[in-house]
């Protein structure tokens, strides 16, 4: 390896970087593809890289996708290569800020993978895309890679493939055919009523009243409307209305975290949340109609079935038997698909796992890995260097290779 990947990753972890802001780790990606002879353009989507890699005359095209940015998290692993880094985010405030999802892994390995993929360029035929993606916590970064051009500037995929870093056990990774991650939105929801005097509630209409049977109605979404068999979730995360005891405001604001397994039930679960704040508004003799904002929108993440079964396969020839699981669907949610869904490509997205192996077996024998082992997000979330970067640089060419000619 030219690329000491060690270092790299060390160096990615200490200085982390903000969702859009990603400009450091985007120049030392750019580096290391000038390094490696590999053509790309940098600022795709603000920060993002695309890279391109042939050879031969024809063949697929196989995107590799790596998210780049950070999360507001204080780290508290206690490494020597703890993260101190601050930033600022969108709002303008100061914040700690810490790869608490592994991105600096995903960085790491797909680098360490181009490397190995132009070294053995006469062992197969097509088009590497690598696409280094910014903004993945936002929900925004492929999207904003794609209204950039990104699939219009650069060969169309045959197949996108990504990998996440997770706690399981490391040397294990686990991929499932069908739905791997859930789909999410956000929406806001406007509630107008008639403000006045406190005094006089007839004389109004009271969007705190209708607010309040507004979410109650919601939960009966999915106790009462969903199949038991099937996942759902509706929450009400935030409610403002209101600034003083005795006035009655003419408005109320709902924010709804919503997530489901595909795209039916969201539009089930879309409809049936547009119509309870629809009927209640009415309800309540609202004279306007309330309105309802989808502030982001995240497809499931839908592993393609042949695909899966011909990569599960090669994963077992390459790792031996038993080292690829089913993980189970994610109730989290991710912006690789956007990259799929919008050129009609297949996807395949599997998690690798990042945890010593003997941690992981002491805390499931003790029946503590909720507890004891650190999930992405959390401040002491830090994978193992060894065999973690190697299984994430082997998985990708193995992937790879697999869908190359
Ligand atoms: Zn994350
Ligand atoms: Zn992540």
């Amino acid at each position: 390896m030219t690329i000491d990947l060690d270092a790299l990753y060390i160096d990615l972890h200490k200085h982390p970087e903000l969702s859009f802001q990603e400009t450091r780790t985007a120049g030392v990606i750019a580096q290391h593809l000038t390094a490696l002879g590999i053509e790309f353009e940098e600022g795709i989507g603000r920060t993002g890289i695309a890279a391109v890699m042939r050879s031969g005359t024809d063949g697929p095209v196989v995107w590799l996708r790596a998210d780049m940015d950070a999360l507001p998290v204080e780290e508290r692993t206690g490494f020597e290569y703890a993260s101190t880094a601050r930033g600022t985010d969108p709002s303008g405030i100061e914040v700690p800020v810490m790869h608490a999802c592994g991105h600096d892994m995903h960085v790491t390995a797909l680098l360490g993978a181009l490397e190995k993929l132009v070294n053995t360029k006469d062992e197969w035929s097509g088009t590497v895309v690598a696409v280094f993606q910014p903004a993945e916590e936002y929900g925004a970064g492929s999207q904003a890679m794609i209204a950039d051009g990104v699939l219009d500037r650069f060969p169309k995929p045959d197949i996108v493939l990504g990998q996440h870093v997770t706690p399981l056990p490391a040397g294990t990774i686990g991929v499932r055919s069908g739905t791997q991650m859930a789909a999410s939105d956000g929406l806001t929801v406007k509630l107008f009523g008639r403000g006045g005097h406190g005094s006089r509630p007839h004389s109004t209409i009271d969007p705190i009243v209708m607010a309040a049977a507004t979410v109650m109605r919601l939960q009966t979404i999915v106790s009462r409307e969903i199949d038991p068999r099937d996942v759902a979730v509706v929450t009400v995360g935030s409610i403002h209305a209101g600034l003083k005891n005795n006035i009655i405001p003419a408005e109320a604001t709902l924010e709804l975290s919503l997530r489901y397994p595909d795209d039916e039930a969201r539009a089930s679960v879309m409809e049936k949340v547009e119509r309870v704040v629809r009927a209640e508004a009415q309800a309540s003799g609202a004279e306007e109609q309330p309105t309802i904002t989808v502030d982001h929108s995240l497809p499931p993440t839908i592993n393609d079935a042949a695909a899966t079964t011909k990569l599960t396969a090669a994963f077992d020839r390459a790792f031996g038997e038993g080292t690829v699981i089913d993980p189970g669907m994610f109730t989290g949610s991710e912006d690789v698909s956007w990259f799929a869904r919008d050129s009609g490509a297949p996807l395949i997205f599997w998690f690798w796992g990042g945890v010593d192996p003997a941690v992981y077996a002491a805390a499931d024998a003790a029946g503590t890995i909720a507890r004891d082992i650190p999930t992405n997000h959390s401040p002491f979330f830090a994978p193992i260097m060894h065999p973690t970067i190697e299984v994430g640089v082997d998985a990708l060419v193995v992937a790879a290779r697999e869908f190359l000619g």
